[in-house]
């Protein structure tokens, strides 16, 4: 049994007084979804200090524990301020900084190494989608981005199309459905039974309107949100959705 997750992304918002979001989205432990909520990496103490029954996470970290690597966050760093979780590969993160599957991995093994459950996110660009490439794209993402040692309790997916990404644009559930069996189907494949405990979260453009019919998609264990995640008000209802799914 997979337990749900509703994971935010804060991307690189927030001052302290965004803080005051956590507050509202309150006491979350008796969720039975498990709610994350990742900040920009100068909240996180803070968060971590203040929230109840919210894991609080990383979205990216260094491969290295330590060393000369001007402005960059090591796992161990994160695991100390009150982090659980890192995300690891966002599309934005490929994009920006260059980061391949191979970058990804590597830093996976650092996450876990400092205790961090890695949130591992792979996905396809429009020009991918549109030349059929899908599967193939996100499989290899897949397999170069995640290490031998992943298990269940150290390892999430997050299936997130880069064309859904921040555009309002959503695959059908027919499209969702499609990528995140293959993805099981690939994860047991290589993990077994832990493949088949690692939980797959779709993100892209997740609102409270969209929220019921992604929860209700196969292999769908919850969702990792962007801008929904800002506010307590549109976060909050989406935990509700996946809490009733
Ligand atoms: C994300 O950045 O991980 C994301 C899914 O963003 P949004 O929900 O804003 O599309």
């Amino acid at each position: 049994m997979r337990r749900k997750l509703a994971a935010g992304n804060w991307k690189m918002n927030g001052l302290s007084a965004a803080l005051a979001e956590l507050d509202a989205l309150g006491d979350q432990s008796a969720s039975a979804a498990e709610v994350l909520i990742c900040p920009p990496a100068t909240l996180i103490a803070a968060a971590a200090s203040r929230v109840s029954g919210i894991a609080i996470g990383g979205q990216d970290c260094h491969a290295a524990q330590s060393g000369a690597h001007t402005g960059d966050i090591a796992a161990s760093m994160l695991a100390d301020a009150g982090a659980s979780h890192v995300i690891l590969g966002h599309s934005e993160r490929r994009a920006d900084h260059g980061e391949d599957d191979y970058t990804v991995a590597t830093k996976a093994i650092a996450a876990w190494e400092a205790g961090l459950v890695a949130v591992i996110c792979v996905g396809e660009t429009l020009d991918d989608r549109e030349a059929g490439r899908t599967l193939d794209v996100v499989g290899t993402q897949l397999s170069g981005s995640v290490p031998d040692g992943a298990s269940a309790a150290n390892t999430v997916i997050a299936y997130e199309p880069v064309w859904a990404i921040g555009t309002g644009k959503v695959p059908t559930t027919e499209q969702i459905a499609e990528v995140h069996d293959d993805l099981r189907a690939r994860l047991v494949g290589r993990f077994g039974a832990e493949g088949d405990g690692m939980r797959l979260l779709y993100g892209g453009s997740v609102k409270a309107s969209n929220a019921d019919e992604i929860f209700a998609t196969s292999n769908v264990d919850g969702a990792l949100v962007g801008g929904a995640s800002l506010k307590a008000a549109d976060f909050g209802p989406i935990i509700d959705a996946l809490n009733a799914s």
